[in-house]
């Protein structure tokens, strides 16, 4: 399947690398699916959406960023959007699920219940439901019994087509997960906000201390983030020729991911 890599959302936070909102766009024989959406026209236009954490993040908001924009700009139409995988709901992954109002949005049934059935009181004031006041349909997935590349709890998504896989990784969030993608001449897995910054994942490279910092702040269950970055290096030790790991946030990343696609 081919892939387009879009960065859905600048943001300059205080203190902090500026960095990207890192979405796929993937062409697939059922319309096109996307892999989280960064930040939608309806957060740009009223960014109140957003919530307090804007004034940190500072999150450009840019309408030119917009995945709806971006893939009109490649030729498509919006309703071209059949299905949407989110690793999680949080306001920089969701925002432009309204720019969609008809695609599929799929989610694990973990984070459903955590950002709009069942939050509890820090969940209600981490996600903004304003995202999905617009009612879009929520399809949600339970991973499990399936094994993809180690991991244990996995389910292709054979419903929006072959090559797309769900693998639960909570941690950052209740529900939140990577998403395999078959790019044909490579599988990207879409780390979301599983790790942060390259240097979590290979050992080698810094990792900014404003990142380290901030982590933890954001994991609703710490230990079992440093569990996952401890699976997700394991996973890049393994070096897998064909597998080149992602996720949301950071620049570099995201550069290296377009001008390899
Ligand atoms: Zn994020």
């Amino acid at each position: 399947m081919q892939v387009h890599h879009l960065n859905c959302g600048s943001m300059h936070p205080v203190g902090a690398p500026a960095v990207v909102c890192h979405v796929l766009l993937v062409e697939t024989n059922n319309g096109l699916v996307l892999i989280d959406t960064g930040y939608g026209l309806r957060d740009i236009a009223q960014p109140t959406r957003l919530g307090p954490t804007r004034h940190y993040f500072r999150p450009a908001l840019a309408t030119d960023e917009a995945a709806a924009c971006q893939i009109e700009r490649l030729g498509f139409a919006r309703e071209d959007v059949r299905h949407i995988v989110v690793t999680h709901f949080d306001v920089d992954h969701i925002g432009g699920i309204s720019d969609f109002p008809e695609a599929h949005i799929h989610t694990t049934a973990a984070e459903l219940l955590g950002a709009v059935r069942n939050p509890s009181l820090r969940e209600k004031v981490r996600f903004r439901p304003a995202q999905w006041a617009h009612g879009p349909k929520f399809v949600e997935h339970t991973p499990d019994g399936e094994k993809w590349r180690g991991f244990a709890a996995a389910k292709e998504l054979t419903d929006i087509a072959a090559g797309i896989v769900l693998v639960a990784l909570p941690g950052h969030t209740r529900g939140h997960a990577c998403i395999g993608v078959d790019a044909g001449h490579r599988w990207l897995l879409h780390c979301g906000d599983a790790f942060y910054h390259p240097g979590t994942i290979d050992g080698q490279t810094p990792v900014p201390r404003a990142v380290r910092t901030l982590e933890p702040i954001l994991a609703l269950d710490r230990k079992r983030v440093r569990d996952n970055h401890a699976r997700l290096a394991e996973l890049y030790r393994r070096g897998e020729p064909d597998l080149l790991m992602l996720c949301s946030h950071d620049a570099s990343l995201f550069a290296h991911a377009k001008s390899t696609a």
